[in-house]
């Protein structure tokens, strides 16, 4: 039997470093993934929503498009104007997505989603592999999602995540 470090851990000494459990696809020990479960299901994937920036497309009837947590990052992908808009989970959604789960492997930005693309293979061939083996790490999950438009955006302004899979509006 080999020594396979629990993710959960939280640094590389030996005091700090834990193991998981044999043979485990999430690469975590049974009291890790029991905090990942609960943080799941204190905020559960379909119930909340996230705010990004968005770029509003004119030409493309308004569509959004490029959704990043500052407007810093949507300007580089072009002048059109800038909202702030809310995502949420939507079966029948135009917005393809990564959301991260709560395992530790996702530190920081636990509880959101990232990689929007207005198709599913746009968010695939963000992993070496496709998304497949990271849903059987326990790493995340493709989820469709759609967008409102919720004002239009103060350049500069950024999302301020905190530790609880938070978020507020932060200028400047
Ligand atoms: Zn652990």
């Amino acid at each position: 039997m080999s020594y396979v470090r629990c993710d959960g851990s939280h640094g590389y000494s030996f005091n700090e470093s834990h193991q998981a459990e044999e043979g485990a696809a999430d690469n975590l020990c049974a009291r890790c993934r029991a905090a990942m479960v609960e943080a799941e299901s204190a905020r559960p994937m379909v119930e909340r929503t996230w705010l990004l920036y968005a770029r509003q497309r004119a030409e493309a009837e308004g569509r959004l498009s490029d959704f990043f947590p500052s407007t810093i990052q949507v300007r580089m992908c072009g002048d059109e104007p800038i909202v702030l808009a809310r995502l949420r989970v939507d079966p029948e959604g135009p917005h393809w997505s990564w959301y991260q789960s709560h395992h530790p492997y996702n530190r920081r930005s636990r509880g959101h989603v990232t990689m929007i693309y207005p198709a599913k293979v746009l968010v695939d061939v963000c992993f070496p592999y496709g998304t497949g083996p990271e849903v059987k790490r326990g790493h995340g999950q493709l989820v469709r999602l759609s967008a409102e438009v919720v004002r239009p955006a103060v350049h500069p302004e950024g999302i301020r995540y905190d530790d609880s899979g938070g978020e507020a509006v932060e200028k400047g």
